[in-house]
């Protein structure tokens, strides 16, 4: 192989895996902010829950404190049924009574619904604290797996442009020049092989002149079409 080839493969793969480390560098924080994002959704399920429960709790209270009130009105009419001499006030005190026992019944009725609820939400807060914990845990490992896998990345990408810099230090400069121009224009490869006479980098058939100069290996031969220079595959 030409020895000027030889050396554009080396810097050209360094190139490749300059980029590769590049775009894996750079998906590094959408990869935390996802992370850091379900952590704070399996939180806010969880707070979410909580709050039912909480809000269950206070809604017993407010009817214990209701049917007690009421309690106490039906205590108030006994009294003034015991204290009255009115046959007419009497029965309206005792239509009062019945009236708060109802009252208290729908109460008492509201407060078992209430207890089922509460204890089934306590079941839920307990089984959604264990998720959230073992959830935490897990993304904590990945945060710290992501962190490491940043650090690598750091660490490779600098030795990886410290030995391109090498590489490309010990090409002719006219010929490093054409292949940073035609990667920059390509954006991908500069430096292709020719396979059964197709560019590698456009496949495109090469012009039997090309495929001769190519073979001869004597030196760099451009694709006609996208201007790659073409290497003889063995
Ligand atoms: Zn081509």
């Amino acid at each position: 192989m030409n020895p000027l080839i030889e050396q554009l493969l080396v810097v050209q793969d360094r190139d490749q895996r300059i980029k590769a480390h590049q775009a894996q560098d750079k998906a590094v924080p959408t990869e935390r902010a996802a992370m850091e994002s379900k952590r704070a959704s399996v939180k806010a399920a969880f707070e979410a829950l909580r709050e039912k429960a909480k809000h269950n709790e206070v809604e017993r209270r407010k009817l214990e404190v209701e049917a007690g009130v009421k309690r106490d009105s039906i205590a108030r009419y006994r009294t003034q049924q015991m204290q009255t001499r009115k046959n007419e006030e009497f029965q309206a005190l005792l239509h009062e009574i019945q009236g708060a026992e109802t009252e208290i019944r729908a109460i008492e009725d509201r407060e078992l619904d209430l207890m089922e609820e509460a204890e089934k939400l306590g079941a839920e807060v307990k089984a959604g604290e264990a998720d959230m914990k073992q959830a935490n845990e897990s993304i904590a490992r990945q945060l710290k797996d992501l962190d490491e896998k940043a650090a690598n990345l750091t660490k490779r990408l600098a030795e990886l442009v410290a030995e391109r810099g090498t590489l490309a230090g010990a090409v002719d400069p006219d010929t490093l020049s054409l292949y940073e121009r035609i990667l920059r224009s390509k954006g991908d490869v500069a430096i292709v092989p020719l396979e059964h006479e197709i560019c590698q980098g456009c496949h495109m058939k090469a012009p039997g002149t090309t495929v001769s100069l190519v073979r001869a290996q004597e030196e760099l031969i451009q694709c006609p079409n996208c201007g790659r220079v073409l290497y003889r595959v063995i």
